[in-house]
């Protein structure tokens, strides 16, 4: 008689269970961290197998926003400072990541593209160091012809928002092979650096330095300071913090303010048609001039299953329509 019953019934009971879990859940005080946690370990993800995509930017305001929408909660206010909160953890992540990225680059070597390779070796040593540590900016330079001059090599050594650019002097020369090795020693303030080359051989000047995958010239990256907080503060101020307070809390609250303003557009929209309702009866009330019955403008548009209620634009509750607050969330209405 229960064959039925018992070839289907450990799955529906799984199904059942869990979702008389989630219910359960969804009524706890535990709702809003989780859905941050669950955002943060996605984020962590896309940072460390995504790096470089648009959907890096977009993504995670909307998983957040939808984790707390599916957990209920759907206060606007709520919404609104849980968001910030998350927003503040993505920080706190990016910011940790991308130290450690940066940290663990490898060392970028500069060449010239030039086609006798004139300038090769383009390095910086080492490659981590505090404010403290001297570095050593050194390039080869192998002229192509037999008569040559190199009449000068510099190195020009960059950070966000400036760049300075030195002299270099000839360190040792390989007279067999032609080659001439160049360098450059100096402390650096800045935590995040990055360098190239220049030779003047024979009054041309020859560059050197990183490219991307496509040939384009790209500056090569280095040295990164070793000190974490220094380059974790240099890495908050210009990158993280734009990030999270200026792209993803923006973009997350456009959509609570979508939906603030849904709900409110809906509530005016129900008082008007109720107005407009009961100036219909007061006219109906007096001797009809003609008999032609005026149509219910709330049938018409499909809104007179519950013509005495609103929906709260705080937490989306229908409310009575002559409440003056919100009996769900206290939100007092005009
Ligand atoms: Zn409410």
């Amino acid at each position: 008689m229960a064959s039925d019953e018992a070839s289907g019934a450990p799955a529906d009971w799984l199904i059942k269970f869990l979702k008389q879990e989630y219910e359960k859940f969804k009524k706890t005080k535990y709702t809003a961290p989780v859905a941050i946690g669950i955002t943060a370990v996605i984020y962590y993800l896309m940072l460390a197998y995504m790096m470089g995509s648009c959907w890096l930017g977009l993504l995670p305001p909307l998983i957040l926003f939808g984790l707390f929408w599916n957990f209920d909660v759907k206060r606007v206010r709520k919404l609104l400072v849980y968001g910030f909160i998350g927003c503040t953890l993505l920080l706190a992540i990016s910011t940790a990541f991308l130290v450690s990225a940066f940290q663990s680059l490898e060392p970028q070597t500069a060449f010239s593209s030039d086609p006798d390779n004139t300038l090769y070796d383009g390095i910086v040593t080492p490659m981590n160091g505090d404010s403290s540590t001297l570095f050593t900016y050194s390039v080869t330079v192998r002229p192509a012809n037999e008569t040559f001059n190199i009449t000068e090599v510099r190195v020009t050594i960059a950070w966000i928002g400036d760049s300075t650019n030195e002299s270099m002097t000839l360190a040792d020369s390989n007279e067999t092979s032609g080659e001439y090795f160049y360098e450059y020693r100096t402390t650096l303030s800045e935590p995040y650096n990055a360098f190239e080359f220049a030779a003047n051989v024979s009054g041309t000047w020859i560059v050197a330095t990183d490219y991307t995958d496509d040939g384009d010239e790209m500056i090569a990256i280095g040295p990164i300071s070793s000190d974490s907080v220094d380059l974790g503060i240099w890495v908050l101020r210009h990158i993280t913090l734009i990030q999270s307070y200026l792209q993803f809390f923006p973009i997350y609250a456009i959509i609570c303010g979508m939906v603030w303003w849904t709900r409110r557009a809906r509530r005016m929209r129900e008082k008007a048609i109720q107005e407009w309702e009961q100036k219909r009866k007061k006219i109906e009330a007096k001797p009809p001039e003609d008999d032609s019955r005026s149509p219910s403008l709330a049938r018409a548009i499909g809104l007179e299953e519950e013509p005495d209620s609103f929906v709260c634009s705080e937490c989306g509750a229908d409310v009575p329509s002559d409440a003056k607050s919100c009996p769900s969330c206290g939100e007092k209405f005009n």
